[in-house]
């Protein structure tokens, strides 16, 4: 198990540089990660941003949208062909985990997500809170599918079993929210990588042997962005 403490980030500050991502920086918190980001970000690229909590929770969207550097979101918020055309200079997302070796694993139901970390944007920025560290790819793979995903789920109402009952049975539902798994080995050949990582919790990811308040403040942190962003939020179809 892993806490995020500092001696898990400075492992982690390691390995993502061996493994040849381009910069990668500690912040000790959420305000400092938007100063940080923004300074990467020249006032006339066009960033494109998925679904990610951990950017709104910080207010590097609402930032990025006061500047006018924001140009989309993700499918069922723009058509589908309105997203193909709209590519960004920019892509801005967290990661569901990173492992003490540097590698990032992701989960997603659509893709445009994770195909975007990978190809397309010249350079994809991510910023990582403390409790998105973990030990290996197999406990990734676990927390996205037991603590995530049935968390993510039952906030957004999703049609998939471990939105009703917290439990993952691995289904074959139409509303399977875990349908591409990617892990992010070494920087990807083509693409320009920055990794803010954030000494603070941010978005959604926790170990059950966790302290019990430290689990319920980052649901609820979670939930806050969420609601904010519900009346905006429509489903993409299955
Ligand atoms: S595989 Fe299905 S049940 Fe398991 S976490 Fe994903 S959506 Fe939920």
């Amino acid at each position: 198990m892993t806490t995020g403490s500092n001696q898990d980030i400075k492992a982690v500050v390691k390995s993502l540089k061996a493994n040849r991502f381009d910069t990668v920086e500690f912040v000790e918190d959420a305000d400092t990660a938007v100063r940080t980001v923004l300074d990467m970000i020249p006032p006339e690229a066009k960033v494109g941003m998925g679904g990610s909590m951990t950017i709104r929770q910080t207010g590097l969207r609402d930032e990025l949208i006061k500047r006018g550097n924001i140009q989309m979101f993700r499918p069922g918020q723009v058509s589908f062909e309105e997203f193909l055309r709209l590519p960004s200079d920019i892509f801005l997302t967290s990661s569901n985990a990173v492992t003490l070796d540097g590698k990032l694993v992701n989960i997603d139901a659509t893709g445009n997500r994770v195909a975007q970390m990978v190809f397309g944007p010249q350079k994809v920025i991510m910023v990582i809170g403390q409790n998105k560290i973990v030990c290996d790819v197999d406990e990734a793979i676990k927390r996205v599918k037991y603590v995530i995903a049935p968390h993510h789920g039952m906030t957004m109402g999703i049609q998939a079993p471990c939105a009703i009952d917290g439990r993952c049975t691995d289904c074959k539902s139409p509303g399977r929210i875990c349908n591409i798994t990617t892990i992010i080995e070494k920087k990807p050949r083509m693409t320009e990588y920055a990794i803010v990582l954030v000494g603070q919790d941010l978005g959604l990811g926790w170990d059950p042997d966790w302290p019990a308040e430290r689990k319920e403040r980052i649901v609820s942190a979670y939930r806050a962005e969420w609601e904010k962003e519900r009346a905006t939020f429509h489903p993409p179809r299955p």
